[in-house]
C-alpha cells in the first residue's frame, strides 16, 4: 500500500470515529449538530473513494472523491453557521461546489492537467476554511465563553492558508503527482495536513458542543425555574463568597430574608396558578428594586433572600421597605377576566457580624422575619444584638 493510500484509508478510519463522536452528542438539540454528523459521513465516503484511485473509474475516485470531499467542507461550515444562530446561504455554496466540480470534471476529461485540479479544490477548500474561521470569531460567545470558538477558528484558519499555499505552489508547478513516489515529500505533507482537517475541526466542534451543553446546564441548576432569579443552591454560593470577601476587610454585608404573607391563602382562593403569578411577579418587583451586585434569590415556596455586600444596617432597610411598599402596591392580574390579586410580604435583615458563618446570618435574619410575622406581617424587623428586634411597621398593617 502506498503511502498517500495508507493516509487516506487511517483518515477515513479517524473521520468514522469522528462521526461517532459527533452523533452520539445529537441529541444535544444544538443547532448545527447534524451538519457536523453529515459532513463526516461525506468525508469518510468520500476518503474511501479516494484510497480506491486506480481500482474503480475515476468518475469515482477523482470526481465524486473530490465532490464529496468539498460537500463534506460545506457541511462542516454550514453547521458552524447554524451553531451561530445564522442560516447558511445554501445557493451561493451548491454553486461554489458546481463550479469547483466543473473544473475537475472539465480538467480531467478534457485537458487533463492534474494543478489546475488541484488549483481549484484547494481555492474552494481555502474560502470554507476561511470562512468557517471567520464566522466562529464573528458570532463567539464573549468572554472565557468564547475560548473554543476561537480555538477551532484558528484550526480553521491555519488549514485556509495551508490550502491556499497548497494552490499557489501547485499554480505555479512547484508540486508534482501525489501518487508518484519521485514527489512524494511536499505532496504527503498537504495531503497528511488535508486529511488532518475535518478530524480536527470537527474535534474543535466537539469542545464547543460541551461547552454550550456544560454552560446550559449551569444556567438551569443556578436559576430558579419559575421565577428567573437565582436557585438556592446558587444563592448560597454567591452569598459565601460574598462572606468570604468580607474576611479582607471593609463593610459587611446584609442579608434580607422575605416571606410572602399569607401566600397559602391566594393559593385557596385563587389556585396555583395564580400564586406562581404571585411569585413571578413578586421576584420581577424585587429584581427591579436591587443592585446589580446584590444578589436575589428564592430560598423554596414563597421565600426569597438577599444579599447585599458592603450594605449598612441603614440602607439594607431602606432597600427592603421600597420592596415592601412595592409589593402593597403590586396588583398581579390573573386569568382572563382580569382578577386582580393583591399580596403583602415580611422581611427580617440582619447584618453580618465578624466571623459569622452564612448559617448563624441567616438564622438571625430568620428570627427577625419571625418576629415580623409576629408582629402583624407586612413589615421589615431587622436583628439586633438586643433582646429585643428593631420593627420598622408598614403604614397599615394587615390582620394577623
Ligand atoms: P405566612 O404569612 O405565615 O408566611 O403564611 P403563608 O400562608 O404564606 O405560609 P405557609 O407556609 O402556610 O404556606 C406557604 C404556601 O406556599 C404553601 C405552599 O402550597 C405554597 N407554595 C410553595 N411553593 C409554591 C409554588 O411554587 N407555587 C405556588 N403557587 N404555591 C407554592
Ligand atoms: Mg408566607
Ligand atoms: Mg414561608
Amino acid at each position: 500500500m502506498s503511502v498517500p493510500t495508507a493516509l487516506l484509508v487511517i483518515t477515513a478510519a479517524l473521520s468514522a470515529m469522528m462521526l461517532a463522536i459527533v452523533w452520539s452528542l445529537r441529541r444535544c438539540g444544538l443547532p448545527g449538530v447534524p451538519d457536523w454528523c453529515n459532513a463526516n459521513l461525506v468525508v469518510t465516503l468520500s476518503l474511501v473513494l479516494f484510497a480506491l484511485r486506480g481500482y474503480v473509474n475515476d468518475i469515482f475516485s477523482l470526481v465524486m472523491a473530490n465532490a464529496a470531499l468539498a460537500g463534506a467542507l460545506a457541511l462542516f461550515y454550514a453547521g458552524c453557521v447554524r451553531f451561530c444562530g445564522g442560516e447558511p446561504r445554501w445557493g451561493r455554496l451548491a454553486a461554489g461546489l458546481l463550479a469547483t466540480m466543473g473544473v475537475v470534471v472539465v480538467w480531467r476529461y478534457v485537458f487533463d492537467v492534474f494543478t489546475t485540479r488541484v488549483v481549484a479544490v484547494s481555492a474552494f477548500h481555502a474560502v470554507l476554511c476561511a470562512l468557517t474561521g471567520l464566522t466562529l470569531i464573528r458570532w463567539r460567545p464573549h468572554g472565557r465563553a468564547g475560548g473554543y470558538h476561537l480555538t477551532t477558528a484558528g484550526f480553521a484558519l491555519f488549514f485556509a492558508a495551508c490550502h491556499t499555499v497548497r494552490g499557489l505552489l501547485s499554480a505555479f508547478s512547484l508540486m508534482g503527482d501525489p501518487y508518484s513516489l519521485q514527489s512524494l515529500g511536499l505532496n504527503t505533507f498537504f495531503l497528511t495536513l488535508g486529511a488532518l482537517v475535518m478530524p480536527a475541526l470537527t474535534m474543535g466542534a466537539v469542545l464547543m458542543i460541551h461547552d454550550t451543553m456544560v454552560r446550559k446546564l449551569e444556567a438551569i441548576a443556578n436559576t430558579d425555574g419559575l421565577t428567573g432569579v437565582m436557585s438556592r443552591k446558587a444563592w448560597e454560593d454567591m452569598a459565601s463568597r460574598v462572606l468570604a470577601a468580607t474576611a479582607r476587610g471593609g463593610i459587611p454585608p446584609a442579608l434580607l430574608i422575605i416571606d410572602i404573607d399569607r401566600f397559602k391563602g391566594v393559593n385557596d382562593t385563587y389556585g396555583h396558578a395564580a400564586g406562581d403569578a404571585v411569585l413571578k411577579g413578586f421576584a420581577s418587583l424585587a429584581g427591579a428594586q436591587v443592585r446589580v451586585t446584590d444578589g436575589l434569590g428564592r430560598l423554596g415556596g414563597e421565600e426569597f433572600a438577599v444579599v447585599l455586600p458592603a450594605t449598612r444596617v441603614a440602607d439594607a432597610v431602606r432597600l427592603a421597605e421600597r420592596i415592601r411598599a412595592g409589593a402593597e402596591q403590586h396588583a398581579v392580574h390573573i386569568g382572563e377576566h382580569g382578577t386582580m390579586v393583591r399580596y403583602t410580604i415580611s422581611g427580617g435583615v440582619a447584618c453580618l457580624r465578624p466571623g459569622e458563618t452564612l448559617a448563624l446570618l441567616s438564622a438571625r435574619a430568620d428570627a427577625a422575619l419571625y418576629r415580623a410575622k409576629l408582629d402583624g406581617r407586612n413589615r421589615i424587623v431587622v436583628h439586633d444584638d438586643g433582646p429585643a428586634a428593631a420593627t420598622v411597621p408598614a403604614r397599615e398593617a394587615l390582620p394577623a
